[in-house]
C-alpha cells in the first residue's frame, strides 16, 4: 500500500483521495462540542479529546497495515442547550447537527466511501448521533458506526476511578484526566472543585462508569454550581493516559472488525422484504 502524505482528509489533494481503495478505507468523523467545562477546562475539551483519539487510531491502523483510516474535518459544535447558561458555549439545534452529518456522509458516499464511523466526545450528542445514523441508513443508504469513546471502556473507568459514584460526569475525573494527558497546558488544576451531580431520581444516575437506565435531560444551571459535574480533584495525568490508551485499543479492535465487513453489510436497504 502506498503511504499517504496525511491521514487528515482535508490535507489531501482530490487526486490522492481519488486513488484510495474504497474497500480498505474507513473515515472517522470526530464529533464533540464547544461548551463550558467548569472553571478548569477549555471549551473545546470534547472535540479535542475525540480528534486526538482519532489521530492516534489513524496512525495505529496504518502502522498495522489494516487499511487506511482517514480523519474527516472535526465537527466542532454539538448539541449543548443544557450548557447555554454559561458564556462561550455554542450549541447547534439537533436538526442542524443531524443535517450537517447527513450531508457529510452523503458527500463521502458520493465518492464511494461507505466505511464511516462517528467518534464522539460529547455525551449530549449521543441521542442525535444514534438518530442521525438511522437517518443516514434511510436517506443515504449506508450504515455508519457510532461510538462515544468512554462507552467502550467502562471496566477501565471502574478500575482507575477513585471518586465516589457520580464523580465521572462532566469536566470530571475522567475528562480532566484525559485533558491532563492530551493537553496539560489547557488545564488549570488550581481551579478544580468537586461538584457532584444532583440525583433527580434513583434511576437516572449520571456517571460514565455505570450510567442509570433512565435519561432525563440535563440542565447544568439547575444541576451544578460551577458547570462541573463530578470530582475533578481526583484527576491525574496517569489516569488520562490509561483512558486514552484503552480507548484507542478498543476502538482499534472495532475498526478492525468494521474493515472486515462487506460492502453489502454496510449498505442499508439492501435486504428487501420477501427476500428472507
Ligand atoms: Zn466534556
Amino acid at each position: 500500500m502506498v503511504a499517504l502524505r496525511s491521514n487528515r482528509l482535508w490535507e489531501l489533494r482530490w487526486s490522492e483521495v481519488a486513488a484510495l481503495d474504497r474497500n480498505s478505507t474507513l473515515v472517522i468523523q470526530p464529533t464533540g462540542a464547544v461548551e463550558q467545562h467548569g472553571h478548569h477546562l477549555p471549551l473545546d475539551t470534547d472535540i479535542h479529546d475525540a480528534t486526538e483519539i482519532a489521530y492516534r487510531l489513524a496512525k495505529r491502523a496504518n502502522a498495522a497495515d489494516i487499511g487506511t483510516v482517514l480523519v474527516a474535518p472535526p465537527v466542532w459544535w454539538g448539541t449543548s442547550p443544557h450548557h447555554l447558561a454559561y458564556p462561550g458555549t455554542i450549541s447547534l439545534r439537533m436538526e442542524t447537527l443531524s443535517d450537517l452529518l447527513v450531508d457529510i456522509v452523503a458527500s463521502l458516499w458520493r465518492h464511494g466511501f461507505y466505511r464511516v464511523m462517528f467518534l464522539n466526545g460529547h455525551g449530549g450528542n449521543a441521542g442525535v448521533l444514534a438518530a442521525t445514523a438511522l437517518r443516514i441508513s434511510e436517506e443515504v443508504g449506508i450504515s455508519p458506526a457510532v461510538a462515544s469513546y468512554w462507552t467502550l471502556i467502562p471496566d477501565v473507568l471502574r478500575e482507575i476511578g477513585e471518586s465516589e459514584s457520580g464523580g465521572m460526569g462532566h469536566a470530571c475525573e475522567m475528562e480532566t484526566s484525559l485533558q491532563l494527558h492530551l493537553r496539560r497546558d489547557g488545564v488549570d488544576m488550581g481551579q478544580v472543585v468537586a461538584d457532584m451531580p444532583r440525583k433527580l431520581t434513583s434511576y437516572s444516575h449520571i456517571d460514565f462508569r455505570s450510567p442509570g437506565p433512565v435519561m432525563i435531560p440535563w440542565d447544568f444551571a439547575r444541576d451544578s454550581r460551577t458547570g462541573t459535574m463530578g470530582d475533578p480533584t481526583t484527576a491525574t495525568e496517569a489516569k488520562g493516559k490509561r483512558i486514552a490508551d484503552a480507548s484507542v485499543d478498543r476502538i482499534f479492535d472495532l475498526i478492525r472488525e468494521l474493515m472486515a465487513l462487506s460492502e453489502d453489510d454496510l449498505r442499508a436497504g439492501r435486504t428487501r422484504a420477501g427476500t428472507g
